[in-house]
């Protein structure tokens, strides 16, 4: 598995848009979880469930009832007990490592937008930050439905032009020595970063780090809360 480029402190490698093998993609105009920024798009989605909805193909119920689904019981939660298990069971990590998206149906997070999660490794000299530069691609089954940002224009360019600017607009800087990969999703392949365990958590149960764990550090545009945060 390689990462979309690996953005090295000395500089920005020119490869990155001829690495990017768009037909890979397999982007579709009929890519169900990317709200896009344009009204139209949303106007077309409302028209189309009106249409669907009259003919009898869709229940409007139903179709609440995902939504909310993805909106309140499945999000970044799942994600942060998978980190906090990772964190606290080696052998589980290992697995994680292997492969994310059998380790992370152990835990029952499994389901749409998952079927192919790879998760990548912080460690003190790489950092890994996750975008999809053509749409939305996110791991729903951990992290639920995609912020806003995420889907936005300027995120999604800036992820790959700029990645360190970037991690300064969320508010935090990297040591210069660490390397930032950046990883773009699909629609075959979702990412989710296993952010590293902070200090002063010797002894602390998954389910007490689990509250360190949040969704912009899973994604790579943040970092766990410190153990003072949380008191
Ligand atoms: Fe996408």
């Amino acid at each position: 598995m390689q990462p979309l480029d690996t953005v090295a402190p000395s500089g920005l490698s020119s490869a990155i848009m001829s690495n990017h093998h768009h037909d890979d993609h397999h982007h579709g105009h009929h890519h169900d979880h990317d709200h896009s920024e344009l009204s139209e798009t949303e106007l077309r989605v409302r028209a189309l469930e009106t249409i669907l909805t009259q003919k009898g193909y869709v229940d409007p119920a139903a179709l609440d009832v995902l939504i909310e689904t993805y909106e309140t019981k499945v999000g970044p939660r799942n994600g942060a007990q998978v980190v906090a298990k990772a964190w606290t069971d080696p052998a589980y990590r290992q697995r994680l490592l292997a492969d994310g998206s059998a380790a992370i149906a152990e835990l029952d997070y499994v389901g749409r937008q998952g079927e192919h999660i790879v998760v990548v490794e912080n460690t003190p000299s790489r950092h890994n930050m996750v975008v999809c530069t053509l749409c939305s691609c996110y791991p729903w089954p951990v992290l639920g439905l995609p912020p806003v940002w995420y889907k936005s224009a300027p995120y999604r360019s800036r992820a790959v032009s700029d990645p360190r600017g970037v991690l300064h607009d969320f508010g935090f800087e990297l040591s210069p020595e660490t390397e930032i990969r950046v990883w773009d999703s699909t629609a075959e392949i979702r990412y989710l970063v296993l952010p590293m365990r902070p200090a002063g958590t010797d002894g602390w149960s998954a389910e007490r780090l689990a509250d360190l764990v949040t969704r912009d550090s899973m994604i790579g545009t943040g970092l766990p809360k410190q153990p003072h945060e949380v008191a």
